[in-house]
């Protein structure tokens, strides 16, 4: 009788482990954190319970490594020396920075650090260049320049470095190697606006992503129905300054030195590769609605959302069913479609 009580007892705590193990599965962990000089969270269902620790600590590393305001960082250390031994990490971000920007030529480039120092982007004291200046900061930006050798890299004079532009999306590429390791059922990373998703949701059902309305960024315009991937938004909402009725934001088109004026108020991508997803946004932005369009069509292994000033908003093709307009926003939507005669999926 007894060996009977105690095995329905057994029975019993393995009914309840499993249920709980099970709810442990389904009730995601999260954490809020700031990184990269933005605010991120992450949020993960199932794997390790200290995988968002892990997710924070390697972001913040990476930040430590690359963050070119930061004495200590190697892209600090190679701006100020013009030449740097760098970690594992440095040198992997910087050739697939100059990797992509041989392909996405002349619209990104890593070398616009002093341009951007100049507008003041970096310390908050904005100010607008006069037209000799950003000649000579324009003649500097370019980064055929930057010289590799393994870990060493080195600059010509005048020449800086900034990877604010790839960054996040790198550290989200790093982070699908953490939760791999840690066994994570699904995750979504928020790393200041640049969103990873990883996995299946417990409940089965796609991931539902917020796409930022730049006149309200806690806001959304829209949201995004996905399966995973990188997403990536680049938006002058982000970064800008006004001076006598004027806007200038943050990001720059390499050939003037100045801040883009091109009619795109947001670029959102889709990629699988978060290093590309970061630099493509800012990249199409620079390039402007037509130019992106044609780059699109050429390369098409990635989705794009372009919001131009006229409220018109362009979707590719590949995504077009799966995003809603919110309540209240009145943007006429186009669908961009695939050229089919001149395609090259080589990235
Ligand atoms: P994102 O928010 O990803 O578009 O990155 C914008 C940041 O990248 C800016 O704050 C600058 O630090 C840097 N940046 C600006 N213009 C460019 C450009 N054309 N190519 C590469 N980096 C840029
Ligand atoms: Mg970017």
């Amino acid at each position: 009788m007894k060996k009977r009580i105690t095995g329905a007892l057994c029975a019993l705590i393995l009914i309840l482990a499993v249920i709980l193990s099970s709810c442990a599965g389904t009730e995601p962990r999260s954490a809020s954190f700031q990184s990269m000089d933005t605010l991120m969270s992450v949020k993960v269902y199932g794997g390790d319970s200290d995988l968002c620790d892990r997710l924070q600590r390697r972001i913040d590393s990476l930040d430590a490594q690359l963050n070119a305001t930061d004495e200590n960082s190697d892209v600090y250390q190679l701006n100020q020396n013009g030449k740097a031994d760098v970690s594992g990490d440095t040198a992997d971000i910087l050739t697939r920075a100059l990797r992509l920007s041989k392909e996405l030529d002349p619209a990104f480039d890593i070398t616009v650090y002093p341009a951007v120092k100049a507008w003041g982007f970096c310390s908050g004291d904005y100010r607008v260049p006069d037209d000799d200046e950003l000649k000579k900061l324009a003649a500097k930006i370019d980064d055929t320049a930057v010289k590799t050798d393994k870990n060493t890299f080195t600059l010509p004079e005048g020449v800086m470095i900034d990877l604010g532009a790839i960054a996040k999306g790198y550290a989200a590429d790093q982070c699908d190697a953490i939760l791999k390791e840690g066994h994570a059922a699904a995750a979504v990373l928020n790393l200041g606006g640049t969103i990873k998703l990883y996995g299946k949701k417990p409940d089965g059902k796609l991931f539902s992503v917020g796409v930022a309305d730049p006149d309200n960024p806690a806001g959304y315009f829209g949201y995004l129905s996905c399966e995973g991937g990188v997403m990536a938004t680049s938006g002058g909402y982000e970064r800008f300054f006004d001076l006598d009725g004027k806007r200038y934001i943050h990001i720059l088109d390499p050939a003037t030195a100045a801040p883009v004026e091109n009619g795109v108020r947001s670029v959102t991508i889709l990629c699988d590769d978060g290093s590309a997803a970061d630099a493509l946004s800012t990249a199409l932005f620079v390039m402007g609605l037509d130019k992106a369009t044609a780059y699109y069509q050429i390369h098409p292994d990635f989705d794009f959302i372009i919001l131009t000033d006229n409220d018109e908003l362009y979707i590719t093709e590949g995504i077009m069913d799966d995003f809603t307009l919110s309540d209240g926003y009145d943007f006429t939507i186009k669908s961009v479609e695939i050229a089919t005669a001149q395609t090259d999926t080589s990235r």
